[in-house]
């Protein structure tokens, strides 16, 4: 049923999060952190640390709380890098144990860069995570680390993926963002690290969200070009798509071993079937990783707001999400926030 738009504060929403645009939003993004222990050349310049404030964790869980009360399905936890806040086990044991709109268990899930993953893994499952997706952007070590400009950073996230391997966090995704010039040469080595260590790879193309300046239409690699340079290592086969808002086009090899998505919000904007809506760690509503605007949910529950009012307040800022990002157009503005700030 769709959220109507009349709704005043009065009233209770009893039905899920729809944006005026028909939309049924059930995903939820939550960024618990803007600090980051990489310094990937594509996201930060290496000058600017962390911007923005923490909640404390139970903020954040009363905050997700309202979100799930009105109907979201799936939370992501991401950052910054999530690994790095503490007390983030203990607010995964919390989310797993809430409910969905219809009864279902939370589908909870974290996108981290792997660094720390080895020691945290095995605890994470432990406390309810179902999920996670690791962000390797190169297969070969020195690449890798001119990207992360960490030493020793592919050896400690190679082991993060292994040991989330073991302790059943699965399937693992592997993002993946190529840029040209920089690493477009590991497109067939990712061939076959998905098949060698069982996960799934997605090349995301590459977004104007960083903190430099480096994005230009002709730095993106295309989705055509991709599945092209891939399926002439090994045949690719389309996959057809399980939900209608599934971001990634997906494809397993010709013989049915492995799997590998393309996520092309620049080619191929998925925007009529976005189903997000991002929380930043400080706490503000974000309807669209490009919006001009935001939405100060936390300030709003500092200032003593109940619950109710809260849920209200959510209700309606989603009725005003975006229809569609406009990257690669005239007169397109580069949000205020980097993707590290915002959580990708
Ligand atoms: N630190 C965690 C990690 O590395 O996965 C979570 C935050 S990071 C911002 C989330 C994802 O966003 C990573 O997979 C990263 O590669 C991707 N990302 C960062 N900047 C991007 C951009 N400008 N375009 C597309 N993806 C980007």
């Amino acid at each position: 049923m769709a959220a109507s738009l009349t709704s005043s504060p009065a009233e209770t929403p009893t039905a899920r999060l729809t944006d005026s645009h028909g939309r049924v939003i059930h995903d939820l993004r939550v960024s618990i952190t803007d600090r980051c222990n990489y310094k990937c050349v594509y996201c930060r310049t290496g000058e600017v640390g962390a911007q923005y404030p923490e909640l404390g964790i139970d903020e954040y869980l009363r905050l997700i709380r309202l979100f799930v009360s009105l109907g979201i399905t799936k939370v992501r936890l991401t950052g910054g890098e999530p690994l790095l806040r503490r007390g983030l086990v203990e607010l995964v044991k919390e989310l797993a144990s809430l409910r969905t709109f219809s009864g279902d268990p939370l589908d909870l899930a974290l996108t981290t860069n792997g660094h720390l993953l080895d020691g945290l893994a095995a605890p994470l499952k432990a406390a309810g995570l179902d999920r996670v997706t690791v962000s390797m952007d190169a297969v070969d070590e020195a690449t890798f680390e001119r990207i992360t400009r960490v030493p020793g950073s592919f050896r400690a996230v190679l082991a993060g993926v292994r040991a989330a391997r073991e302790a059943g966090l699965t399937p693992i995704k592997i993002n993946c963002v190529l840029l040209r010039g920089f690493n477009d040469d590991q497109v067939e080595g990712f061939a076959h690290f998905a098949r060698q260590e069982d996960v799934v790879v997605r090349f995301i193309e590459f977004m104007p969200l960083e903190e430099g300046r480096l994005w230009t239409p002709e730095i993106v690699v295309p989705l055509r070009e991709i599945v092209e340079r891939m399926g002439r290592v090994l045949p690719l086969v389309e996959l057809a798509p399980r939900e209608p808002s599934e971001t990634a086009r997906r494809y397993t090899f010709a013989d049915g071993k492995g799997e590998i998505g393309i996520i092309a919000p620049v080619t191929q904007a998925f925007c009529g079937a976005c189903s997000r809506v991002r929380l930043t760690s400080d706490g503000k509503i974000r309807t669209c990783l490009f919006s001009q605007v935001e939405h100060d949910l936390y300030g709003r529950m500092r200032s003593g707001a109940d619950d109710e009012e809260l849920r209200h307040y959510i209700f309606r800022t989603i009725q005003e999400k975006e229809a569609r990002h406009h990257i690669g157009e005239s007169g397109f503005l580069k949000p205020s926030r980097s993707m590290v700030h915002i959580g990708g």
